[in-house]
Order: structure tokens, then C-alpha cells, then sequence
């Protein structure tokens, strides 16, 4: 016999009435599909202990995993996208943007910080997917520029934390122009002789992989990363020819000559460490 008899039959809850599960408390692995829970999650540096899945993560997470005690002073943290062209698709633009605010806590795709990895002072920008696909619009090449700036004032290296879709279509042309701005400040980073470390995490497309995410003194990716420029189905269509195995995964990237390096988030810290130094010197 059970314990409990349930007396009333068909009972359904409304909408309005379900309860939120506690959001990311247990998350599923999206490749082996077994379920993680927050806590080995933060052990595992967001990476599945089954099959060592890489999870998407932003910029919090990305600070957490290499600052020193995750102490770090942010740069530039309230800049925040104006709408040039007025720009509206399903919504206006600028709604769009503080409706993104508002569900992320982000004021944009990016953020700049400096602190410590490994003793060793270094300036990171991260992009955030969560914001509008990671999209680069003028407050993303911006905070890039001026973290730049930041990194040859004072001579500390710089490491690029790329994750994105690529353009932001509602800044159009104000959007391409971050390519150019943000290759022409590597280019005086480069003058200053300050070493650039660009990281290319899952995806990276689009104009970022276009510009500064390629243009590093060294290249690394994150095991089984998406990198391309086009996506595969624009690409199969233009050149009319079946595509190869694993096309545009961090693997095939490095295999061509494209990557120096694919490391796993859990090495992350100790390998930027170990470049650092091996820079300075
Ligand atoms: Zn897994």
C-alpha cells in the first residue's frame, strides 16, 4: 500500500503558478547528456568531469578561473551601446538593449579587467555570449581599444577572451569598424612590444575571428571550439563541395596552421602563466 493516496484526480497547475526551478543549480552535460551539479561545476572549471566537455561560460567564470582569488579591478564598466541608426528589427534597438541589461547584468558583450594571473599582472577583456550572441558593436571594440591602451601604458600583456557571433547587425557599419580599430591598436601593442595572448573559446565567428581574435602573438583555443568566418552552410553553398570532417572545430583550425595551441580549461591558468613568464624574459 502507498503511503500517500492522491484523493483528487486531473489537478493542473496554471502557468502562472509553476515554480521556477532554482536556475543552474544542475545543469546537463549538452554532449554526454549526464547531469552536473553547480558545485563540481565551479571544482571542474565549468568543464564535464565525465567527458571533459567544455561548458559555455562568461566572463564572470573566465575571471573566476584565471585571476588570482578572483580579485581583479574592472576597466571601463559603464559603457554602454547608443543607437546611431535608430535602428529597430522585431524591437527597437535600444529596448533590446536594456531588456539584455536588465535579464544579464552585463552593460554589453565585453568585459575589460586587470589583476593577476599567477603574480603576474595582465589585462583580460572577455565577451559574453548571453549579450545579443556576444555580438561586437561599438562598446565591444571600444573597451577593447582602451583595454589596449591600458596594457601599453602601463606594459602589462593582454589577453583576449573571444566568444562570439560576430557582427552586431543593429550597429551595421559602426560595427565593421571595430575590426579595423581594434587591428590598428593590436598593431601599436605590437610597436610597444607587449605581448597579446588571444584565446578563442566556443564559437568564435563572424568579424571577431575577422580581426583581433587571429591576430595574437599566440593563438589558443579551447578544445573542440566552433571557429570559422562564415557558417558551414554559407560556405557549402558558395563553393559547392561537400565539406570535411569536423570542419571549423578547434582541431581542424590548429591542423591547418591557424592555432598554436588548444588548451583545456583546466590548464588554462597554469599554461597563461607559464607564456607570461617565458614572455618577460
Ligand atoms: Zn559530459
Amino acid at each position: 500500500m502507498a503511503w500517500f493516496k492522491r484523493e483528487i484526480k486531473g489537478i493542473i497547475t496554471t502557468t502562472e503558478e509553476k515554480k521556477e526551478a532554482p536556475d543552474g543549480i544542475w545543469n546537463k552535460c549538452p554532449q554526454c547528456k549526464k547531469p552536473l551539479h553547480y558545485s563540481e561545476q565551479v571544482e571542474n572549471q565549468y568543464v564535464c568531469h565525465y567527458c571533459g566537455f567544455h561548458l559555455r561560460i562568461g566572463s564572470k567564470e573566465y575571471f573566476s578561473v584565471l585571476f588570482d582569488n578572483n580579485e581583479f579591478t574592472e576597466l571601463n564598466p559603464d559603457m554602454v551601446s547608443g543607437d546611431p541608426l535608430n535602428f529597430t528589427d522585431t524591437k527597437k534597438y535600444t529596448d533590446r538593449l536594456t531588456e539584455t541589461q536588465f535579464k544579464t547584468g552585463l552593460k554589453d558583450a565585453i568585459r575589460a579587467a586587470v589583476g593577476k594571473i599567477d603574480g603576474q599582472d595582465i589585462v583580460i577583456a572577455c565577451m559574453d555570449f548571453n549579450f545579443i550572441g556576444g555580438s561586437m558593436g561599438s562598446v565591444v571594440g571600444e573597451k577593447i581599444a582602451r583595454s589596449i591602451d591600458y596594457a601599453i601604458a602601463h606594459k602589462v600583456p593582454f589577453l583576449m577572451i573571444s566568444k562570439s557571433g560576430g557582427a552586431r547587425m543593429m550597429e551595421a557599419a559602426f560595427s565593421l569598424m571595430q575590426m579595423a580599430k581594434t587591428s590598428a591598436k593590436l598593431a601599436l601593442l605590437s610597436q610597444a612590444k607587449v605581448p597579446y595572448i588571444s584565446l578563442l573559446t566556443d564559437p568564435t565567428t563572424g568579424g571577431v575571428t575577422a580581426s583581433y581574435a587571429m591576430l595574437g602573438d599566440i593563438n589558443i583555443a579551447e578544445p573542440g571550439a566552433l571557429i570559422g568566418f562564415a557558417g558551414p552552410r554559407v560556405i557549402k553553398e558558395t563553393i559547392k563541395k561537400d565539406l570535411p570532417k569536423g570542419f571549423q572545430t578547434a582541431e581542424f583550425v590548429k591542423e591547418h596552421g591557424f592555432l598554436d595551441f588548444i588548451i583545456d580549461r583546466r590548464e588554462m591558468k597554469a599554461e597563461l602563466a607559464a607564456f607570461l613568464k617565458m614572455m618577460k624574459n
